[in-house]
């Protein structure tokens, strides 16, 4: 995944010709980006439920807060409906709004591939002491 070689449709389609590149829940081209954010109903379940496994996994060590944060955020940049009501950085404090910044400097979709701010781990670390 973090090299971008997932067996998504495209990159099928790119090498056998016959395979089809489209999404067969959307009907749009199925890119390794695509899958994390198409919209048909089934494909978001299954993202979601991955994202709960996940979650529990990473909750271990990382504060809720930033876990909902970085869903959040990463949902909303992705374009999950849900989300789009932006992120929920009233309740806390402004070191999110610096990880918000970095990460959108990264790039949003580098999150997905383990290329997060340092500014995750410095506000993590502050609301875990
Ligand atoms: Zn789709």
């Amino acid at each position: 995944m973090i090299h971008r070689w997932l067996p998504v449709n495209a990159r099928k389609h790119k090498f056998q010709t016959d395979e089809t590149e489209i999404c067969q829940g959307c009907g749009m081209e199925e890119t390794q980006s695509h899958i994390f954010k198409c919209g048909e109903k089934d494909s978001a379940k299954t993202r979601t439920k991955a994202w709960g496994v996940l979650k529990k996994e990473l909750g271990k060590t990382v504060h809720p807060l930033v876990l909902r944060h970085m869903w959040y955020d990463l949902s909303g940049v992705l374009g999950d409906e849900k989300a789009k009501s932006g992120p929920i950085y009233d309740e806390v404090e402004e070191g999110f709004r610096e990880c918000f910044r970095e990460q959108t400097q990264i790039g949003w979709e580098h999150l997905v591939y383990g290329r997060a701010s340092m500014k995750w781990t410095e506000v993590n670390k502050n609301l875990m002491k």
